[in-house]
């Protein structure tokens, strides 16, 4: 069958998307790949089809059990015979699983790393005929890479016992020397290797001064996903504590998940999350690798992390399913000096100090910035070129930017002059001449800059501070008791020789309400949300007697697909994107049963 006879009917979807039919050419042909694709663009298809196009068994190594699991039910549930090796599973499962390989009887087997290399499996390799070896989660195999796996590197074994089989190595996330590592250990040609953007179009991307930060989230959840799987990253484990159960109390399921929780809890904090709807999981950055929940609608910073690397792969998850996702992130003055501090009483070595630093820099600019988010983002990831987005804050209530000199020449000197050892709200009361206590008591109010800031508000003054400290141009003294300091930047600005501009902060208008139903480009009737609700429910239940998650019987999309078209017959109901053979026999009464009783009200 042809690739794209087999996407349709398997799959049951209508056309590849870009890179895909390449790929999936090139490897059924037999060569050896590399594939760079952001998440959610589509490249476990890429693997998967040439393993069911060719003769044998396509052998996935994917480093994360929970993902392996998911994989082999969404493709169960295709009619795809996939199975996977882990330790994870009972013994006898593991010898039934090896019998039906030597059988011929499986199409796909998941095996992790360690197992890979294991004398056993190679031995099993012998007696089995591999269709392809796809390594999933290339970048572990790179020392350069963030996630470096030492069982990896033996993977370069299988391209010299395997040469005639053909090997795809995928990955998200990889820059050039990664990239240029994965090639080399599995001696994959250059001209096998295919870079797509880094580009997460459906994900929205919005940063808010914080001001009530925990208030603020639940405007924005109210408003946006009142009904959506969602993240929430704390940056402390009382945080996470507090913000769960605030929102518990505001009526919605929310669970903590953090390293000091019973290893039990969380494991089950993390199942309810992947087979349940709508919860959301308030969590520290521990939670999310082994994730591949594609309906996460939101992930919302209470904090900001320590990069734009750490930021891109935590909003990363949502929307992978490619419906409207939501990266949403509070932040403040105090969240720069707590970063801060953490980098100077961290005992890393001062090389690794200025690196990380820089990185916190680059993170405050794309927080401070006027420009559109998203190009911010993809020059960072050296992706260069494209147009404003048209999806992020800045793109859809521009702000001004307005030339700052005079008034950072203010504050920095009223902090000179008082001696670089006291914190914003002091100097900011010198600024604006009111008097306080420890004003008199320094004999402030005598210094030529009291009052020379009148023209501002403290809290003009107060986002002032926190862009020049977030520009570098004035450090807080983090050990002590938070003084600010002026920098070497600040030299050129108080010459006169250097421009220094500011976001104009602005209320933030109260964006449209947006409908939260993620179906998009086409005129919503007004009980879409009721139907979508009866075949989520139907969906859900579905999923529990098989004890499978949810979007493996229908993903999001397709849900939406049904609810817009509304087939009230097998015919139509096959015509919609998702819906494969298999899928149709197993479940197309039941929906359309749902739709028509719904349809006669
Ligand atoms: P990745 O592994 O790159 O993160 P996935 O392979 O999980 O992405 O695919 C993301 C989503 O897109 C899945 O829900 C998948 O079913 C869907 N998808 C992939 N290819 C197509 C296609 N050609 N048409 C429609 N949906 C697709
Ligand atoms: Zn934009």
């Amino acid at each position: 069958m042809s690739a794209l006879a087999t996407l349709q009917q398997v799959y049951g979807f209508e056309a590849f998307r870009p890179y895909q039919e390449e790929i999936v050419e090139r490897v059924v042909a037999g060569h050896h790949t590399l594939l760079v694709m952001p998440t959610g663009g589509g490249k476990s298809l890429c693997y998967q089809l040439p393993a069911l196009i060719r003769e044998g068994v396509g052998i996935v190594i994917s480093p994360l059990i929970a993902l392996m699991q998911d994989q082999v039910s969404a493709l169960t549930q295709l009619g795809v015979r996939a199975a996977c090796l882990n330790s994870s599973l009972p013994l006898e499962a593991q010898r039934e699983v090896i019998s039906w390989a030597v059988k011929g009887h499986l199409q796909m087997l998941y095996v992790a790393p360690e197992r890979f290399m294991t004398n056993d499996f190679q031995s099993l390799l012998r007696q089995i005929r591999p269709a392809l070896f796809a390594v999933d989660e290339a970048h572990c195999i790179s020392q350069w890479g963030h996630d470096f796996r030492p069982e990896y590197i033996q993977l370069s074994k299988l391209r010299e016992q395997y040469p005639d089989i053909p090997c795809i190595a995928v990955t998200a996330t990889a820059d050039e020397p990664t990239q240029v590592e994965i090639l080399e250990r599995l001696q994959i040609p250059t001209t096998g290797r295919f870079v797509t953007g880094f580009d997460r179009p459906n994900i929205r991307y919005t940063v808010v001064l914080k001001k009530q930060a925990k208030q603020q989230l639940l405007d924005f959840i109210q408003s946006e996903h009142p009904d959506a799987a969602g993240i929430v990253y704390c940056f402390t484990r009382k945080k996470v504590e507090e913000t769960a159960a605030w929102l518990q109390s505001e009526g919605f399921e929310a669970l903590p998940y953090h390293a000091g929780l019973d290893s039990q809890i969380r494991a089950r904090n993390q199942e309810r999350f992947i087979k349940e709807e709508g919860l959301i999981v308030v969590a520290t950055i521990a939670f999310g690798m082994g994730i591949d929940k594609p309906n996460v609608r939101f992930v919302a910073h209470m904090n900001v992390p320590k990069s734009l690397e750490a930021y891109y792969q935590e909003t990363g998850r949502a929307g992978r399913d490619g419906l409207p996702a939501d990266a949403w992130m509070v932040y403040s003055l105090g969240d720069i000096v707590q970063m801060r501090k953490l980098l100077e009483t961290s005992d890393t070595n001062d090389k690794q100090r200025r690196v990380e630093q820089h990185k916190l820099s680059q993170l405050f600019g794309y927080c401070e910035s006027v420009a559109c988010r998203r190009q911010v983002l993809l020059n960072y990831f050296g992706q260069e070129g494209e147009g404003a987005c048209g999806n992020c804050d800045t793109c859809l209530n521009p702000v001004a930017r307005w030339n700052g000199t005079q008034a950072a020449q203010k504050v920095m000197s009223c902090i000179a002059r008082t001696g670089q050892r006291f914190g914003a709200g002091h100097v900011i009361d010198v600024l604006v001449g009111k008097s306080s206590d420890k004003v008199s008591r320094f004999g402030h109010d005598k210094l030529p800059t009291f009052g020379v800031g009148e023209e501002f508000s403290a809290t003009q003054w107060r986002a002032i501070i926190r862009q020049l400290v977030a520009g570098d141009y004035l450090s807080v003294d983090v050990i002590g008791y938070g003084g600010i300091k002026l920098t070497n930047a600040c030299g050129p600005v108080l010459k006169g020789q250097e421009e220094v501009f500011f976001r104009q902060e602005q209320e933030a208008p109260r964006k449209k309400k947006r409908r939260h139903t993620p179906a998009v480009h086409y005129d919503a009737q007004p009980d879409d949300e009721a139907l979508f609700q009866k075949l989520r429910q139907l969906r859900m239940e579905l999923a529990k007697d098989q004890g499978v998650p949810p979007y493996v019987v229908f993903g999001d999309a397709t849900l939406w697909a049904m609810v817009q078209q509304r087939p009230t017959d097998l015919m139509a109901f096959n015509g919609l994107s998702g819906v494969g053979q298999v899928k149709l026999e197993r479940y197309g009464e039941l929906f359309v049963g749902t739709i028509r009783m719904h349809e006669a009200g």
